[in-house]
């Protein structure tokens, strides 16, 4: 099959791979039909997360099943399924508490109580395509995928919604919802989300729904600000023109938002200083668009982090957290806990995502493709991949 395969920093090439196969009794094989590239296979692309072995990209994916393991009783071949991006198993410890960023059993190699996401141990749950830190599992970047869990992470989806319609359930939808959820977001709060990429629009689209008063985000793009205000009807600061701290001070009674979602993570925009002062206290990429986001909140708010952040920050305002009293929560996003409720919000209308688009292209361009993105060309927001 084909399939987009990393070899090393900025190198991802589509080639012919192995076949996947059933592995175990609880395996699905999945006929890709639909798979995005992700803010997240960035920090792959560009060795802020490593990865030495050659793999299939991708852990945002929709498709047909084409095969099921003997122990699976709920999919059949021909169903129209999307598979949250996190590896679960549904019964270990974790999973049984709601927590299926942190399964024990689908990332036996590497998995620990540490949360060493560059080092080789202590991370978490399994996650497609995402190296061998998180299981060294191929992605869905790819003709075909093998699923494993596929009693436990696919979800069929209706057949009058498109791929379009529905292929964030995976990832970003959930993701952005997460931030929300995160922050308890109950109705009438000022939600702020620095960074306008697909997952900053889906967590202001998630502030809406859940009845935020306000909604405001935060970038430097500013084709991605416009994309903000029209799909998510965001207010938009551009952070290089203005201190958006102080903006939104003002725009908030000197108070700060009610709630800060950092949907940057660590490879926030930064000037040569910056860089260098980072490479010297040995920080992967830099914890800006967090800091920003704890000075923008009102004392006592919630800060939720989706960005992903590698590495020790020696200069954490630690003071400000406590001195504000703030909640600051964040990780991989509970995908399996939120997908049912958020496709019955798509299925009724309630949101739509596919508006966030700007690339559908076949598969074999994925190479073009990660560069275009990650160099925020030709105003790409979200690329399509189709096998
Ligand atoms: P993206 O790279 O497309 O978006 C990041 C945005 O941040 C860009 O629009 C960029 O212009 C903006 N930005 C950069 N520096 C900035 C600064 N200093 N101030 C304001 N804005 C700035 O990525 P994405 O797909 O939207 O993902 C965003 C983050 O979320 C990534 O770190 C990704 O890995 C992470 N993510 C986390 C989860 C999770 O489960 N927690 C899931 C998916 C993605
Ligand atoms: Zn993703
Ligand atoms: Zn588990």
């Amino acid at each position: 099959m084909k399939a987009a395969v990393f070899h090393k920093m900025k190198d991802i090439q589509v080639e012919t791979v192995e076949d996947p196969k059933i592995e175990d009794a609880r395996d699905c094989i999945l006929r890709v039909t639909s798979t995005a590239i992700c803010g997240s296979d960035l920090h792959i692309y560009n060795g802020m997360v490593p990865q030495a072995r050659s793999m299939v990209m991708g852990h945002e994916f929709m498709g047909i099943v084409e095969e099921v393991g003997p122990g699976i009783q709920n999919l059949k071949v021909g169903d129209r399924v999307v598979v949250p991006f996190p590896i679960s198993c549904g019964t270990c410890h974790f999973c049984n508490m709601n927590l299926p960023t942190h399964c024990e059993n689908s990332n036996p190699e590497h998995y620990g109580p540490e949360g060493e996401i560059v080092m080789a141990k202590g991370a978490g749950a399994g996650i497609f395509g995402y190296t061998d830190i998180y299981g060294g599992y191929n992605g869905g970047q790819a003709e075909y995928v093998r699923v494993p869990y596929a009693d436990y992470g696919p979800r069929k989806v209706p057949d009058n919604l498109t791929d379009e319609q529905v292929l964030f359930l995976t990832d970003i939808f959930p993701t952005g919802w997460a931030g929300v959820d995160w922050a308890d977001v109950k109705g009438g709060e000022t939600v702020v989300v620095w960074g306008c990429g697909p997952v900053g629009i889906m967590a202001m689209k998630s502030a809406w729904i859940r009845g935020a008063k306000r909604v405001i985000g935060v970038d430097i793009q500013p084709y991605r600000l416009a994309i903000a205000r029209k799909s998510a009807n965001a207010e938009t600061i551009n952070a290089a023109d203005v201190d958006a701290v102080e903006v939104i001070r003002d725009m908030t009674g000197g108070y700060g938002a009610d709630v800060c979602i950092d949907a940057v993570g660590m490879e926030a925009d930064r000037t040569v200083l910056e860089k260098a002062l980072n490479v010297v206290q040995m920080e992967k990429g830099s914890m800006k668009a967090l800091e920003k986001c704890m000075d923008a909140v009102r004392r006592g708010g919630v800060v939720s982090v989706l960005g992903v952040y590698g590495s020790p920050y020696n200069n954490f305002p630690l003071y400000k957290w406590f001195d504000k009293g703030l909640i600051l929560r964040g990780g991989q996003a509970w995908v399996h806990n939120y997908i049912d409720h958020l496709i019955s919000l798509v299925q009724e209308g309630k949101v739509v995502l596919e508006d966030i688009i700007t690339h559908t292209v076949p598969l074999s361009e994925a190479s073009r493709m990660y560069d275009i993105f990650n160099n925020k060309e030709d105003n790409c927001l979200k690329v399509v991949l189709k096998p």
